[in-house]
C-alpha cells in the first residue's frame, strides 16, 4: 500500500459519484487503506486519498476524489471533475432508486468532465443479495449501451473493489500509453 520513496510516473485523478449512502466513502476506504465501516460518518470532510500501485512497470498515483457528502444537495462542483480521468459511478444494488439516478449521474458527469472519462458503473453491496432490487443483467445492459465498464461490489466483504479501480486504472493507463 504506497511507498513514499517510489518515483511517481503517473497522477491518475479519479472521481466516485452517485448517490447518497450507496458506498463510495466506504469503497474509497477499502481501497485506500482496506479498511471498512459500517458508520458512514467516519469519513465525512475526506476530500481525496491516494494510493500508488504498479500498472505494467510503472507505478501510478492514483487519487480518488469523494465527495464528501455534497452529493445530498446535489453540490458536487465542476472542481471536483476538473482534471478527472477516471469516475466511478455507483449505485447500492438493494435500493432501485440509486440505479435510476444513475442516467442523471451519467448525464452530469458528461457535462461537466473530459470527454474521454473512464467511466465504471458499479453495483455495490453484493453481500446484501437476499436484499437485491437490480438484477445484474438490467445494470449489464445499461452500461454496455452507454459504453460504461460494470462491476458488482462489496466493500464490506472486499469483492470486486480492487479489481474496479484497476479496470479503470489499466484502461487510462492503455490509453496514455
Ligand atoms: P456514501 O454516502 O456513498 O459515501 O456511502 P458510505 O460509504 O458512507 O456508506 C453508507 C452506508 O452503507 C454505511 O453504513 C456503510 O457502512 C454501508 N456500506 C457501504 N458499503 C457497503 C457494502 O458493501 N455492504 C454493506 N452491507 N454495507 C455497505
Ligand atoms: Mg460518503
Amino acid at each position: 500500500y504506497g511507498d513514499a520513496s517510489q518515483k511517481i510516473d503517473y497522477v491518475f485523478k479519479v472521481v466516485l459519484i452517485g448517490d447518497s449512502a450507496v458506498g463510495k466513502s466506504q469503497i474509497l476506504a477499502r481501497f485506500a487503506r482496506n479498511e471498512f465501516s459500517l458508520d458512514s460518518k467516519a469519513t465525512i470532510g475526506v476530500e481525496f486519498q491516494t494510493r500508488t500501485l504498479v500498472i505494467e512497470h510503472k507505478s501510478v498515483k492514483a487519487q480518488i476524489w469523494d465527495t464528501a457528502g455534497q452529493e445530498r444537495y446535489r453540490a458536487v462542483t465542476s472542481a471536483y471533475y476538473r482534471g478527472a480521468v477516471g469516475a466511478m459511478l455507483v449505485y447500492d444494488i438493494t435500493k432501485r432508486q440509486t440505479f435510476d439516478h444513475i442516467p442523471r449521474w451519467l448525464e452530469e458527469l458528461r457535462s461537466h468532465a473530459d470527454k474521454n472519462i473512464v467511466i465504471i458503473l458499479i453495483g455495490n453491496k453484493t453481500d446484501l443479495e437476499n436484499q437485491r432490487a437490480v438484477p445484474t443483467e438490467d445494470a449489464k445492459e445499461f452500461a454496455q449501451k452507454e459504453g460504461l465498464f460494470f462491476l458488482e461490489t462489496s466493500a464490506l466483504e472486499s469483492t470486486n473493489v480492487e479489481n474496479a479501480f484497476l479496470t479503470v486504472l489499466t484502461e487510462i493507463f492503455n490509453i496514455l500509453n
